[in-house]
């Protein structure tokens, strides 16, 4: 088996929301920069496709299956980038004030939302980050407003990182038109343009010190085809962007040879999805359960300061919800030509609201006989919350006379979940800031290693965290500048 050795200013270790300001300006500013991902590469017009078939989502979206809750991540270059919805949004003042169990702000003194809003706003530039206008609200996103006006409440349009779309409703299997502002059309471009290289497909195992030098090895694998290569990297810094889930496993996997004392992953946040399914009322117009963008792209912020939550009408989208539909006591299979009525009046008169909120408690990942394990203790005030928080999606459902409904989860095999278990993409927290890291991003310890991905974000977002994730890129950006 063949090893390579390379040498590198800085490594960056992931490609996707936390990886792309590090890696840029690093290269700007005349560092040699090395990016690795142990995803496979994106072109867009060769690579994506509209297609919810398993074996294709399987090349990209990975499933880390828990007791209590599960998380969804997306292996490849530009991370989940290329995948997400392309929401865009600032996480509100409150976020930044959570406390952990013992009343301990989870985010540094320093570090609020006015702090962050410079790079917010650098974050926001780079990504042509923009409010939808009013035609780009689909008819259940119009359906929401109204009820939420008939109810003196308020919506607003959201912001997206997309511009002229195609409404064909296909962001989570990657935007095949390039109207979805991914990092491989922005940030990680520029950052090759300044010299960066790039190797995909390749996997980082291991961190240790440089016996010989004051920097660190980084211990990898790339597949090519059949043949598996292993690559010794010596960088003088690294930067470790693999993700919430991918950081905290290398740094588990490395917490001998990096002598590392502080905690990983005990405290991982999240934001927590609350979903409801209704059927409309005659006196509604048909909405639209699969036309126009990935989402009906407006926003509920009224029980942000309440209930420390979001709501937004959803559309159900089989690969990510994983849904199983059943109204009232019938159990029949949904899908399939017996069934083309049933799925005309489900496109046209089903409503989806959900929820995004702050997460009760934290869960733990862990290293168990070389595999990752997520563990979400569910205890009665967590149900309690989540009764509550569902009850005003119900509400607000009742409220315009729609029928409920039920959807029931399945997990990865199909089978039926039997008692209560959260399923996000919003991960956070295993690496948080001023805990795992110092407040300038550094690994505790280790001065030359910073964290930048969803793992410093010390708290949940309670909105959509992408945004965040890249604002506080930017800011362990400019510290690497300075150091
Ligand atoms: C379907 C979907 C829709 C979403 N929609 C939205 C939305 O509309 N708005 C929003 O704000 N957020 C959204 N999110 C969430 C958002 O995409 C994530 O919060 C964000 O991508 C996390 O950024 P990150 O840098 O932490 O990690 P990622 O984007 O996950 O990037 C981590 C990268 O590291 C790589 N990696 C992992 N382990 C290793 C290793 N050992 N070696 C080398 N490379 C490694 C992975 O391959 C990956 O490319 C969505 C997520 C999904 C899955």
């Amino acid at each position: 088996m063949k090893t390579l050795y390379r040498d590198t200013d800085l490594c960056v270790i992931g490609s996707g929301f936390g990886a792309a300001a590090p890696a840029m300006r690093m290269a700007q500013a005349g560092a040699s920069v090395l990016i690795l991902d142990r995803g496979p590469m994106i072109r867009p017009e060769k690579d994506l496709k509209q297609s919810m078939h398993p074996d294709y989502l399987r090349r990209y979206y990975h499933q880390l299956d828990g007791d209590g809750m599960s998380m969804t991540t997306v292996r490849a270059w530009g991370g989940a980038s290329g995948f997400y919805l392309g929401i865009s949004l600032r996480s509100p003042s409150m976020s930044f004030d959570q406390q952990d169990a013992d009343g301990q702000r989870l985010w540094p003194e320093f570090l609020d939302r006015q702090f962050l809003d410079q790079y917010y706003d650098r974050a926001e530039h780079m990504l042509g980050v923009k409010q939808v206008g009013d035609n780009d609200v689909s008819r259940n996103g119009q359906i929401f407003s109204q009820i939420m006006h008939e109810q003196g409440g308020t919506s607003d349009r959201v912001r997206l990182a997309v511009s002229d779309c195609k409404k064909c409703g296909f962001c989570v299997t990657g935007c095949v038109h390039g109207s979805k502002h991914a990092l491989y059309e922005n940030y990680l471009p520029s950052a090759v343009s300044a010299g960066a290289q790039v190797m995909t497909d390749t996997r980082v195992n291991l961190i240790e010190p440089s016996p010989s030098s004051s920097g660190y090895l980084i211990f990898a694998e790339r597949r090519t085809g059949t043949e598996l290569q292993h690559l010794v990297i010596r960088a003088s810094r690294v930067c470790l962007s693999a993700g919430t889930v991918g950081t905290a496993e290398i740094l588990l996997r490395s917490r001998k040879a990096l002598n590392l004392h502080t905690p990983i992953a005990r405290h991982v946040q999240a934001n927590i999805f609350y979903k409801r399914i209704a059927t409309l009322p005659e006196a509604l117009p048909d909405g639209e359960m699969y036309r126009g963008y990935g989402l009906p792209n407006v926003v509920s912020y009224d029980y942000l300061s309440s209930d420390e939550m979001v709501v937004i009408p959803y559309k159900a989208i089989p690969a990510q919800l994983m849904i199983r539909l059943r109204y009232g006591s019938d159990a029949q299979s949904w899908w399939g030509e017996q069934q083309v009525e049933r799925m005309m009046a489900f496109r046209h008169r089903t409503f989806v609201l959900t929820a995004s909120g702050s997460m009760p408690g934290s869960a733990q990942l862990s290293l168990h006989q070389g595999r990752m394990r997520l563990k979400y203790q569910m205890s009665a005030s967590h149900r309690a919350i989540h009764r509550h928080r569902e009850g005003i999606l119900e509400d607000i459902l009742r409220s315009a006379d729609m029928s409920l409904g039920y959807a029931e989860e399945i997990d990865n095999r199909g089978r039926l979940r039997r008692d209560l278990h959260y399923t996000t993409t919003h991960q956070v927290g295993s690496c948080p800031i001023g805990t795992t890291t110092t407040e300038r991003g550094q690994l505790i310890g280790h001065p030359g290693i910073y964290i930048s991905d969803g793992s410093l974000v010390p708290a949940s977002t309670i909105v959509p965290p992408s945004l965040t994730i890249l604002a506080m890129g930017e800011y362990v950006a400019e510290q690497m500048l300075q150091d």
